[in-house]
């Protein structure tokens, strides 16, 4: 059974598919940005900007095939994010399969450090944040960048202002999704920027008792870690990520009915086909 997910937010719409150890992918059109690469889904090649989280298969072993499609399907460029401390690993993977396949790539890896910042389209960059994971993580906060007219000068003869070489406008800053990829509750405790953004979309591996060890011991969240910090998010929207295939959609929508208080419950939802998305 497909674990396909759609959801439209206020500013853009979110489509993917994500099961802990299975696959792991996210597209935003609106944004032109895939968000990890799964198992190489035709659904990500077409996005000119991939950010992966961390290197684990079930995210990262999309990237050749990405790759590949672009240059069968003749896109130009693209571009994968990856922490930079995966990055020659990832560039030493595909120019192995471009001496096996005889065929060059032209996607660009690069390699993003925590607290780098990087402005990839003309209103949009990216805040990289560091994610505590069993390998190197990034988690990415993603920030609409515009301009506005100072509020002294509406009404003003702006062109001239401008002539004459006066700053008219401010930036305005609006972070619109944060993403954690894989991590454990350390985010939650030590990371402010997460609980701002319009649009968080957060891991959620485990959802019963008996599992908090288990999200420990393997660096995920627990449904109760996020329970424990539900009055901190001011999000519009939480999206719940990367469950654990061993629940059914139905132990899923329930665990996190019982365990997350009303005041967050409204705001949640999960990322699995639309029936199971409200709870
Ligand atoms: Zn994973
Ligand atoms: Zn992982």
């Amino acid at each position: 059974m497909s674990d396909n997910f759609k959801l439209a937010t206020p500013h853009f719409t979110i489509e993917g598919v994500s099961r802990a150890g299975h696959e792991t992918w996210f597209r935003i059109r609106d944004l032109g940005i895939a968000l990890d690469a799964g198992r190489g889904p035709d659904e990500v090649v077409s996005m000119p900007h991939v950010f992966v989280t961390h290197a684990h298969l079930d995210h990262a072993v999309g990237i050749p095939f990405y790759a590949g499609q672009r240059q069968l399907q003749q896109l130009a460029g693209g571009t994968v994010f990856v922490p930079a401390e995966c990055a020659d690993d990832m560039r030493l993977v595909l120019a192995t399969w471009e001496r096996m396949t005889h065929a060059p790539f032209d996607v660009e890896i690069r390699g993003v450090a925590v607290g780098e910042e990087i402005r990839f389209a003309r209103t949009l960059a990216m805040r990289a944040h560091a994610a505590a994971h069993r390998v190197a993580a990034r988690a990415y906060e993603f920030i609409e960048v515009r301009h506005h007219l100072k509020a002294d000068f509406v009404g003003e003869d702006v062109a001239r202002l401008r002539r004459e070489g006066v700053a008219v406008e401010e930036e305005y800053r609006k972070p619109v999704l944060f993403y954690t990829g894989d991590t454990d509750r350390g985010i939650l405790e030590q990371n402010e920027a997460l609980f701002q953004a319009e649009v968080l979309m957060i891991e959620c591996s485990f959802l019963v008792d008996g599992h908090q060890d288990r999200a420990a011991k393997y660096r995920h969240i627990h449904i109760d870690d996020i329970a424990d910090f539900a009055d901190r998010f001011e999000n519009e929207l939480v999206v719940l990520t990367h469950f654990s295939r061993r629940y059914s959609r139905d132990e899923i929508r329930d665990a996190v009915r019982r365990r997350v208080p009303h005041s967050l419950r409204d705001r949640i939802r999960l990322a699995l086909p639309e029936q199971w998305q409200r709870v």
